[in-house]
């Protein structure tokens, strides 16, 4: 599935129509969930049947789609499914039991309910909630228009701090020919570099929640002085979303760039497998932890991995900043000492392009109960 964004365009009235059906999507989702949780064995199906009853009880259910209802209840099952398979395979800590939900932003149509307009520039949404006809603002270079109709799986209208969106998730397969670059690397996510390749290639670490959180700070103290509940105070909440909105989609870019041009000029990637929840457990890192993105990161090399169709391989860590790359010495280092040096071999190199050379070695061993990870990402 590929997902074609635009923003909408759209009056006020509509923009409170398109908040009407949010919130009755939150609404069914939610009448599943308690259904769920009142009554023994019940099924996927259950729900999807329950709809029906909303809808006959609740009228102003009913103005929402058929189908983008039944999307709604798939919603409440898709959170109960996740718990179960959780509790089936012995997650350690917390198994995510469903929550009711209180803030959600968007809806989901499926192939009924709008109409798109020949030439892609407006959508009009058709069903009671009156939303009406939206202008389509987007790249040029992105024609929704040019697909058949039957590929248009589902339309999605997702509400941010600076408006809303339209997603459509379009059934296609994206056909790229990887180009053999006859080379495989190893990679090592760090503090002080984001990545290191085995080959001694580094990319730089944005820091970009660092970067962004002087202006955040100054912008949530002007948020704090206002007064409650005044038109000063609405709009500096608005400015405190945008700017963390903003952070937000620079480090998306950083780490789709990043993972495409990786995989563009590789043949096979080998990563570590990091246990990334437990490390932002440690209060000392947690914050350039959490501000390096490494989970985002490996999501999307995983993803391009899938389409340019090159293995993706991880490998437990174990060791492997400590071993020596060239003769598996292990010689023990904090997380400060920044250079491997080898007693045994007499081997000097930069810490991480030494983890990250063991990293591939362990990957083409496969000796280890390694794994392909393709994953889709939407
Ligand atoms: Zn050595």
């Amino acid at each position: 599935m590929l997902i074609y964004e635009y923003k909408l365009d759209g009056t006020k009235q509509q923009y409170a129509a398109i908040d009407e059906a949010i919130r009755i999507v939150q609404f069914i989702r939610n009448k599943c969930l308690r259904l769920w949780m009142d009554t023994r064995g019940i099924s996927k199906n259950d729900l999807q049947c329950y709809c029906a009853v909303l809808a006959k009880d609740f009228p102003f259910a009913s103005r929402l789609n058929s189908q983008a209802r039944q999307a709604s209840a798939s919603r409440a099952w898709f959170a109960v499914a996740r718990f179960y398979d959780n509790c089936k395979n012995h997650k350690p800590g917390k198994k995510g039991y469903p929550k009711f939900q209180h803030d959600n932003r968007s809806v989901e149509y499926k192939q009924t309910g709008w109409k798109l307009e020949a030439n892609g520039k407006h959508i009009t949404f058709t069903d009671g909630c009156d939303i009406g006809r939206l202008r389509l603002v987007g790249n040029p270079g992105q024609k929704i228009e040019a697909f058949p109709l039957e590929r248009l799986k589902r339309v999605r209208i997702v509400r941010r701090a600076d408006g809303y969106y339209c997603q459509f998730g379009v059934q296609a397969t994206r056909e790229i020919v990887h180009q053999p670059s006859s080379r495989q690397v190893g990679i090592d996510l760090g503090l002080k570099s984001f990545l290191t390749d085995s080959e001694g290639h580094t990319v730089a670490n944005p820091r970009l929640w660092r970067k962004a959180e002087k202006r955040l700070k100054r912008l949530h103290r002007r948020l704090s002085r206002t007064q409650k509940q005044s038109q000063n105070r609405k709009k500096a909440r608005k400015h405190v979303a945008n700017g963390y909105l903003k952070v937000q989609r620079q480090r998306e870019d950083f780490a789709r760039k990043t993972a495409n041009a990786l995989v563009t000029s590789s043949d096979l990637i080998a990563y570590e497998d990091l246990k990334i929840r437990n490390m932002v457990r440690n209060r000392h890192l947690a914050k350039s932890i959490a501000d390096a993105g490494w989970g985002n990161f490996l999501r999307w090399v995983k993803y391009y991995g899938g389409l340019h169709a090159i293995p993706v391989i991880a490998i437990e860590p174990d060791f492997t900043s400590q071993d020596c790359s060239t003769c598996s010495t292990r010689v023990k280092k904090s997380l400060s000492l920044r250079t491997h040096i080898c007693p045994t071999c007499g081997l000097v190199l930069d810490r991480d392009e030494n983890a990250a050379r063991n990293i591939l070695a362990k990957a083409l061993e496969g000796t280890l109960g390694h794994r392909e990870t393709h994953e889709q990402v939407s």
